[in-house]
């Protein structure tokens, strides 16, 4: 049965959503939410956007209404599953005085499953970063861990891309290959409106045994590999990526990093939109009695003075530098230190950034007019960088 094709109308998707509730899961999905599609929890079909699509473009994002009452028929949000899974703000570890000592206040497990619903295949790259980034190393991250090891994932292939995609480009996308329990096609054509579900993991087979379905059949198969093929065919970017990490390597002294530095806001934006960044900083608090002291741990972003500084200032004390420095982390360290860019194509960085900064205009902006091959130098003002 794994790796099965199935059909559900999609009323089923209900008993789907039913389903994962009754067997303890809280269920998240995209839902609208002040003008743009988010993702929170959801219990019904009306919670999701219904008929709503995305229009984006580097700085510009925009909801509007469709034609049809698709369920999934935009592209990708500001929210990724990188706020579930990885959360903006987590305790670490709270102490507690006492008499002229102390204890240590242990932490509540993690134990509410996460179901998500609609996870897209950029978005599933992303997760697998993220799992090597928390889970491969030698030190694990054990809430992460928990609730990655809990999570039920149904995915939804791309029926449209969004105007700053370019998964094509990274090979992360737009059909879903791996990483999902369900993975779901929406056909919408000829008075029909139903899913194509394959079936990806054991879970995923157990969770629908009982609900109504039937096997798709070579047609309905054939319509749901259109609705990729036509997603692959409007990527709004392309990145080239032959040759990218020895590139921009090459090109720490590039003068386009004084071109983009004089927009870039360093607000951050991009990073805390990523679904791949996961840098994080440490706040210690203590209550007003002094009684309880509390380790959390928030995301930062490379982009922050605070972020790389060290005793004496920060490292990185220019935008030039901060800018350089997400780029090529993404682009190429990151290959060097992870294995696979840190890039997936989502756009969503190009979509959010307040001054419309574009990763993939950048990089062939660098490509066009490569300076000769030179590292970053000792005497460079941004040497450590
Ligand atoms: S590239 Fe854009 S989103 Fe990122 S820090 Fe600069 S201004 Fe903000
Ligand atoms: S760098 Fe930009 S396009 Fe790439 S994964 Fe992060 S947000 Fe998406």
């Amino acid at each position: 049965m794994l790796g099965a094709k199935l059909a559900i109308d999609r009323a089923v998707l209900q008993e789907i959503f039913d389903a994962l509730a009754s067997r303890g899961y809280r269920v998240i999905g995209p839902t609208v939410r002040d003008g743009a599609i988010v993702y929170d929890s959801v219990t019904t079909l009306d919670d999701l956007p219904v008929g709503y699509t995305d229009r984006q473009d580097a700085g510009r994002y925009r909801i509007e209404q469709r034609a049809d009452t698709a369920l999934f028929g935009y592209a990708v949000g500001s929210h990724s599953w990188k706020r579930f899974l990885h959360p903006p703000v987590e305790r670490l570890w709270r102490v507690r005085r006492e008499g002229g000592g102390f204890s240590i206040v242990e932490n509540e497990e993690v134990t509410e499953p996460l179901a998500f619903i609609g996870a897209r295949a950029c978005e599933l790259r992303a997760i697998a970063i993220q799992d090597q980034v928390f889970l491969a190393g030698q030190y694990v991250g054990k809430s992460y861990k928990i609730r990655r090891d809990h999570a039920f994932i149904v995915a939804v292939n791309c029926g449209q891309a969004g105007g700053t995609c370019f998964c094509v480009s990274m090979d992360t996308g737009p059909k879903v290959e791996a990483g999902f329990d369900l993975a779901l096609t929406e056909l919408i054509e000829e008075g029909r409106h139903l899913f194509v579900m394959e079936l990806g993991s054991a879970a995923g087979v157990d969770l629908v045994k009982d609900l109504p379905h039937r096997p798709a059949t070579e047609e309905e198969i054939a319509a749901a590999e259109r609705v990729v093929d036509q997603t692959r065919g409007q990527m709004g970017r392309t990145l080239e990526t032959n040759g990218l990490k020895e590139l921009l390597q090459a090109n720490a002294n590039h003068p386009r990093w004084d071109e983009v530095a004089g927009r870039c806001l360093t607000c951050g934006n991009c990073t805390n939109v990523c679904p791949t960044c996961f840098c994080t900083t440490i706040d210690d608090t203590t209550d007003i009695s002094g009684t309880i002291a509390e380790r959390v741990r928030r995301w930062d972003s490379c982009f922050t003075l605070d972020f790389s500084y060290v005793h004496g200032g920060s490292v990185r004390n220019t935008p030039r530098s901060r800018y350089r420095q997400w780029m090529t982390h993404k682009l190429a360290h990151w290959i060097d230190q992870f294995g696979s860019s840190g890039c997936v194509g989502c756009g969503r960085c190009i979509t959010w950034c307040p001054v419309g900064i574009d990763i993939t205009e950048e990089a062939a902006a660098i490509r066009a007019s490569p300076g000769p091959a030179r590292e970053l130098s000792r005497r460079d003002p941004d040497a450590g960088a």
